[in-house]
């Protein structure tokens, strides 16, 4: 259920940008999720085309990125990327690390069609 009220926060994001904009046609939308916040992606679209069936946003294409959770080794200072499967430094192999704040889920970027055209 979390990816259809992602998905129709994300709807009326756009349908508010473009009144905004004056622009009529949204062509793409980009999210990003960190780890926690993370959306199925098949459960999105999913979720994305039913619910802009009868919107403009109809047809649109959803690119997710997901990004990783960045975390801080106490021993050595190495940023590096939270693996679940190995929770240890890469450089040093410490197991005493910081994780970083997961990121929340965002709307990075709306493509809408030139109206010129
Ligand atoms: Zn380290």
């Amino acid at each position: 259920m979390h990816e259809t009220m992602v998905a129709e926060s994300i709807i009326e994001t756009i349908t508010e940008k473009a009144a905004e904009l004056g622009l009529k046609k949204p062509l793409k939308v980009t999210i990003s999720c960190g780890k926690f916040n993370a959306v199925n992606d098949e459960v999105m679209q999913f979720a994305f085309e039913t619910i802009a069936e009868n919107t403009i946003c109809k047809g649109m294409q959803l690119e997710i990125i997901h990004k990783p959770l960045i975390c801080t080794c106490k021993a050595c200072g190495k940023k590096f990327e939270f693996d679940i499967y190995k929770p240890a430094c890469p450089a040093c192999k410490s197991e005493d690390f910081q994780i970083g704040k997961d990121q929340e889920l965002i709307i990075e970027n709306i493509e809408f069609q030139d109206p010129s055209k």
